[in-house]
């Protein structure tokens, strides 16, 4: 018999949200009044700078803000993230075709494929993902194909191990980097060999750039956007998430190629009905205000990535320190799987780690701690381990 809460079949085949059991035994800890250490989420801990925050309250009070907000973005938010482009990438987009506001960029990142993917197209995806590579592929009807990221590949894709069936058959390749969860980083010579795959196959690329503000030692991450011939072939995400500690408040963008822009724009425009403009108008505030507080957050993350790491060898974990992201990717030490080895750190050291596995099976073996504690309580994390490893 027809059973009417039988889920579709896409929605059957995404991957198990592994991350919501994860935080039901955290919240269990934490009911259970343990003093839970938690580095398991990427999600910044530091406020929202106050000029941004000042801007919302004063652009929630006009009511010409309290409308539909145009689909596409305000003019003036288009134009403020191309001046950034331009500033901080030496890349010129076009404010009209080549830049769309999202309501963060993780929608954006999902919707894409359903403004390109066929019923079984393949979409090429970084294994270990950030996961709505996956489940926008899924969604929308396509078969990830997945690229594996190795250590001794320094976590960029092997391009001559994708097959070449697959290679001409794939729509659409995600990149990422800095990388989450690996924090490893890409120069400009992988993003030229990305580029030329790209034009031998017709891949459409999709680069996800939401860490490159976040680098240490004086590391500066480049845009896939500054490669020549780019903007033939892909769109690049970006984020005020992480940039600017304001995951909550949802503003990102897509931009590049403009037929790219245009489809995702047409697949949105079904969709959603744009962000609050208060909130685009605060976005505005964060690109053009002071951007001493970006400097600030990187020292802070590479202070504790300091302490981790120095505390992490003192007990034998030698971990190559990341020169981005907030995270840490660490091989597990010992034989077992990543999931018994975060449930044995939560329930002997109270610390909340992710296992690499919930980002796809080459995560096994891994897990990630996110830097979003005090240096205080990275050290107390250490000693923990110590003592019950
Ligand atoms: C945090 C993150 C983002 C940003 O997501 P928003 O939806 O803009 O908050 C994008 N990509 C990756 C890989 C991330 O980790």
């Amino acid at each position: 018999m027809r059973n009417m809460f039988t889920v579709s079949k896409k929605l059957q085949d995404l991957p198990p949200y592994l991350f919501l059991e994860i935080d039901k035994a955290k919240r269990k800890a934490r009911a259970e009044g343990r003093d839970i250490i938690d580095l398991g989420v990427g999600d910044p801990d530091s406020p929202t700078p106050e000029h941004i925050i000042e801007k919302l309250y004063q652009a929630a009070r006009e009511p010409a803000n309290h409308r539909y907000a145009l689909d596409q973005g305000m003019p003036v938010l288009r134009k403020a993230i191309s001046d950034w482009y331009q500033r901080r990438f030496n890349v010129r987009l076009d404010p009209e075709t080549e830049i769309l506001p999202l309501i963060g960029s993780k929608e954006g990142i999902a919707h894409f494929p359903l403004a390109f993917l066929n019923e079984g197209d393949y979409s090429l995806v970084p294994d270990p993902c950030y996961p709505p590579y996956k489940g926008g592929t899924i969604l929308a009807g396509g078969k990830p194909y997945l690229m594996s990221l190795k250590a001794e590949n320094a976590f960029l894709p092997d391009l001559k191990k994708i097959p070449l069936g697959i290679r001409r058959k794939a729509k659409m390749m995600y990149i990422n980097y800095p990388n989450n969860p690996t924090s490893a980083v890409a120069e400009k010579k992988f993003y030229e060999d990305i580029v030329s795959f790209s034009v031998k196959n017709k891949t459409i690329v999709i680069s996800d750039l939401a860490y490159s503000e976040m680098a240490y030692d004086g590391y500066r991450p480049s845009s896939f956007l500054e490669i020549e011939g780019s903007r033939e072939v892909g769109i690049e995400f970006h984020s005020l998430s992480k940039t600017y500690n304001m995951t909550g408040w949802r503003v990102g963008w897509a931009c590049g190629n403009a037929k790219l822009i245009q489809a995702l724009a047409k697949v949105k425009s079904n969709i959603d009905s744009g962000i609050f403009s208060a909130v685009q108008l605060a976005g505005i505030a964060a690109l053009e205000g002071p951007q001493h507080y970006v400097v600030d957050m990187c020292n802070l993350y590479q202070q504790r990535r300091d302490t981790l790491i120095t505390g992490l060898k003192s007990i034998g974990w030698d971990i190559k320190p990341p020169k981005a992201t907030f995270y840490v990717w660490i091989k597990i030490p010992r034989k077992t799987d990543s999931i018994k080895f975060a449930a044995l750190l939560l329930e002997k050291a109270n610390i909340v780690v992710t296992p690499g596995v919930g980002f796809g099976k080459n995560g096994e073996g891994y897990i990630r701690m996110a830097l979003t504690v005090p240096k205080e309580r990275l050290q107390e994390a250490v000693w923990r381990l110590k003592k019950i490893l």
